[in-house]
């Protein structure tokens, strides 16, 4: 297919919304700045510039970036476009295949060089014995001053990652594998008493809040309802997200539901403060009410816990279901 018409699929997708829907690109099985790819990264983002769209774009490398990558961005004029410089710290060239120095070296480029873009250390996957010690906690702080925002996670430990880890005869970091990432209550601590110690760039949970900070705009994901993600936030940042918190009616959701083909499907269970409860929708369309919303849409079947929101359980106290 080609860039042309990869662009013209997306944004006549059925749930692509203009100026709303958050858009990554080249982010599956490649990475967006390998030079054979660049051309296409270039040619899709001013295929969507020219078109006016003012869409957040999220461009997650750990690869090399240079300052003619930069010119060429800052010459975009409508996308809300940031550049995620993946960085994990981790050594182990069996699980992390690309030398982290390049990704740190990426990041000050990017930074330094930013008019119309933003850029976020994407400090992750953070692992147990594997990458948080002090010396690398004391790394991050180091590199979140090169960078607009930070955002930590965990790691996927999935089934197939821990087969990939026990046929390499790595040290297993969990005993059980999870649907969402992990970050333990303690390593979450270490991460946030390291940055507030020696004074680290402002720091998020969830990748939507800081790149809706670093533009100066309000979590696209409707975060802020989540009460306990936002006690590390900016509180310049936490007003405007107040401001632009309002949960939906019954009928505002019912009525941008009326766009969805299943829409017979959509059971309203409950809708709080903090996100509507639905049952009946699949991730796609759930996505296309939370983003046209601007507030969390969750799905029964799988609840999130309070202070660990999109977290798996590993690693945490039991607690109340959020
Ligand atoms: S106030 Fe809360 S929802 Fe908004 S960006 Fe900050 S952490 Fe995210």
């Amino acid at each position: 297919m080609s860039d042309a018409d990869a662009v013209r699929a997306l944004v006549n997708h059925r749930y692509f919304q203009p100026h709303r829907t958050p858009i990554q690109i080249f982010n599956r099985a490649t990475d967006p700045f390998l030079p054979r790819v660049k051309t296409h990264l270039f040619d899709v983002l001013d295929d969507l510039d020219r078109r006016g769209l003012t869409n957040h774009v999220l461009v997650v490398t750990r690869y090399r970036i240079d300052p003619e990558d930069c010119a060429r961005l800052n010459r975009l004029r409508h996308l809300k476009l940031t550049l995620l410089v993946t960085y994990s710290g981790i050594a182990d060239q069996r699980i992390e295949p690309v030398d982290s120095a390049i990704a740190a070296r990426s990041l000050q480029v990017a930074y330094q060089h930013a008019q119309r873009y933003r850029v976020v250390l994407y400090w992750r996957p953070l692992v147990p014995r594997l990458n948080d010690s002090p010396e690398h906690l004391a790394r991050a702080v180091e590199l979140s001053r090169h960078a607009h925002a930070t955002v930590f996670t965990g790691l996927f430990y999935r089934g197939e990652i821990a087969d990939y880890y026990r046929a390499n005869g790595l040290p297993e970091p969990y005993d059980h594998t999870a649907r969402r990432k992990i970050v333990p209550e303690t390593l979450e601590r270490r991460v946030l008493e390291a940055f507030d110690s020696a004074t680290g760039g402002p720091l998020f949970r969830k990748t939507s809040c800081g790149v809706s900070f670093a533009h100066g705009v309000p979590d696209c994901n409707g975060h802020y309802g989540v009460r306990e993600l936002c006690d590390i936030c900016p509180l310049s940042q936490l007003g405007l997200c107040a401001d632009a918190h309002r949960p939906p009616t019954e009928a505002q959701v019912r009525e941008l539901a009326a766009r969805l083909p299943d829409k017979e499907d959509l059971e309203i269970v409950q809708i709080s403060e903090r996100a509507a409860t639905t049952a009946g929708l699949d991730e796609q369309p759930r996505y296309f009410l939370q983003h046209g919303l601007g507030f969390q849409i969750h799905d029964q079947r799988h609840p999130h816990r309070r202070r660990r929101h999109g977290r798996a359980d590993i690693g945490w106290q039991r607690e109340a279901t959020a």
